[in-house]
Order: structure tokens, then C-alpha cells, then sequence
């Protein structure tokens, strides 16, 4: 925190890219990563003029290979930069692509520093106008490298409704605000499930936490995107609603988080 008060070390843009857009959560499995990847793909679904890629800086539990169906080691370039893997239109950068899929991957403070700067500068992203980034959940040091050494345009922040995951986003939404990140805004996630069989809706989570949390904190609501079965099998088969299933509420919902942002 001192070294903090005393103002931001020197933060460089990361070559080609025009704008970082982090996606965070106080905790895991909130739907943090679904919602990166269908964000990086509904910006590019609503301007098919704008160039998105997606960097996995969740390095000790990548997700990004298997949401975006992606297997392999990057190429090298001339210019021995990492070639991004690419699937659905958006080149995509992840520690899953360097190690094997079952390696634990146990490493110390340092390690995972350099890490997360080769994932972001030793790669050859071309010419982007987003780079969503998918962070790993909570506020530790690859949360704070990031947002220290590179200018990030601003910070979306998901949440289940319910109480426990609110506390952890909120003391994310805190931790960017120290750090003069933007905070775009939040996204309720899993706030509503609706029976396939009798439409009834049930509030699993609780049903407005997040917008109450926007409220306090004094930031918009993106989007509410539904606890959907769909959007659970299609992303475990790399297939995600936004392309999968464009005609689906669920990919109208992450559609509009997309023009939200
Ligand atoms: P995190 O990145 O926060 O750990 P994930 O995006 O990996 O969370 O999501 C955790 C699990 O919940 C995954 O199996 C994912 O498919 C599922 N999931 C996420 N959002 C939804 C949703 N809105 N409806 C149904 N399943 C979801």
C-alpha cells in the first residue's frame, strides 16, 4: 500500500492495442470467464468493424482454451513474439497454451509476474481495438501488476446477487478505484433461473444485489445475464451462446453488456 501512495510506477501500453478492458470478480466461479468471452465476442458481434482479443490472466486456472475451444502452443514470429491462437474471429492468448492441460501449476510471486508480461507483451496481438482481459478472481498481485503496468480503460466486475460474492465485489471495485482504474460497471450474473418446463422464475442468488452494490458504490449495472443451462453446456463445449446461439435471450443479454461497456 505505501508503494502505492507514492503514485503508479510507469505503466506502457501493450503493443497494437488500443483499449484493456479488465473482466474481474471478488471470487471464483461467479461466471467471471463465461462473461469475458461472451463480452470479447458481443463486442465484436454488435461492430464487426472493431478488433477484439482476449488475454487469460488467470494463470494458475486458465479457462480461455476451453471456452474458446482452443488446444496448442503459440507459433513464434520473426520477430520471436507469440502468435495468438485464434477461434471465432478473436485471437486469444492463455498460460493454458504454454503448459500441459492436468499440470499443477505451483509458482511463486515472481514467476507469475513475468508471466503475465509475457502473455501481455510477448505476443504478436496485431492491431486491437479491445483487449479483454480475464482476470483470476479476488484483489491479490496479478490483479495489481496488471492494472499497474499497463493503462486500462476501465473495469468490469461480476457478481452473483448473493451476499458473499457482493462483499468480494465490492472490495474489487475498491481495489480498482485505488489503483484510478475506471470501473465500467457491474454484471449480475445468475440472478434469475426460469424453469424450461413452467416459466416459473426463481431467484437462486437473490434477485437484486447487485444492483443495490451498483447503487452504494455508485457505478451502472451493465446487464443481468440468467442462470441458463444453456450457457453452462454450450461454454463447457467451447461453443459460447454469442455465437452458439445468437437468436437466445442469453446471447441478447450478453449482447447488450457488450454495448453497455
Ligand atoms: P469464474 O470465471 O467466475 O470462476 P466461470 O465463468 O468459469 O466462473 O463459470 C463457472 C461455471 O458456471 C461454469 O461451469 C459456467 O459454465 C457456469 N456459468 C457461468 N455463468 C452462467 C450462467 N449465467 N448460467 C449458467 N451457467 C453459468
Amino acid at each position: 500500500r505505501q508503494h502505492m501512495a507514492r503514485g503508479l510506477p510507469k505503466q506502457k501500453p501493450v503493443a497494437g492495442v488500443k483499449q484493456v478492458i479488465v473482466v474481474a470478480s471478488g471470487k471464483g466461479g461467479v461466471g467471471k470467464s463465461t462473461t469475458a468471452v461472451n463480452l470479447a465476442l458481443g463486442i465484436s458481434a454488435n461492430d464487426q468493424t472493431k478488433s477484439v482479443g482476449l488475454l487469460d490472466a488467470d494463470v494458475f486456472g486458465p479457462s480461455i482454451p476451453k471456452l474458446m475451444n482452443l488446444k496448442g502452443n503459440p507459433e513464434l514470429t520473426e520477430k520471436n513474439l507469440m502468435r495468438p491462437l485464434m477461434n471465432f474471429g478473436i485471437p486469444c492468448m492463455s498460460m493454458g497454451f504454454l503448459v500441459e492441460e492436468t499440470a499443477p501449476i505451483v509458482w511463486r510471486g515472481l514467476m507469475v509476474m513475468s508471466a503475465i508480461e509475457k502473455l501481455l507483451r510477448q505476443v504478436d496481438w496485431g492491431h486491437l481495438d479491445y483487449l479483454v482481459v480475464d482476470m483470476p478472481p479476488g484483489t491479490g498481485d496479478v490483479q495489481l501488476t496488471i492494472t499497474q503496468n499497463i493503462p486500462v480503460a476501465g473495469a468490469v466486475i461480476v457478481s452473483t446477487p448473493q451476499d458473499i460474492a457482493l462483499l468480494d465485489a465490492r472490495r474489487g471495485a475498491e481495489m480498482f478505484r485505488k489503483v484510478n482504474v475506471p470501473v465500467l460497471g457491474l454484471v449480475q450474473n445468475m440472478s434469475v433461473f426460469q424453469c424450461p418446463k413452467c416459466q416459473h422464475q426463481t431467484h437462486i442468488f437473490g434477485a437484486d444485489g447487485a444492483r443495490e452494490l451498483a447503487r452504494t458504490l455508485g457505478v451502472d449495472v451493465l446487464g443481468d445475464i440468467p442462470l441458463h443451462l444453456n450457457i453452462r453446456e454450450m461454454s463447457d463445449r467451447g461453443q459460447p451462446v454469442v455465437v452458439s446461439s445468437p437468436d437466445s435471450p442469453e446471447a441478447e443479454a450478453y449482447r447488450n453488456v457488450a454495448s453497455a461497456v
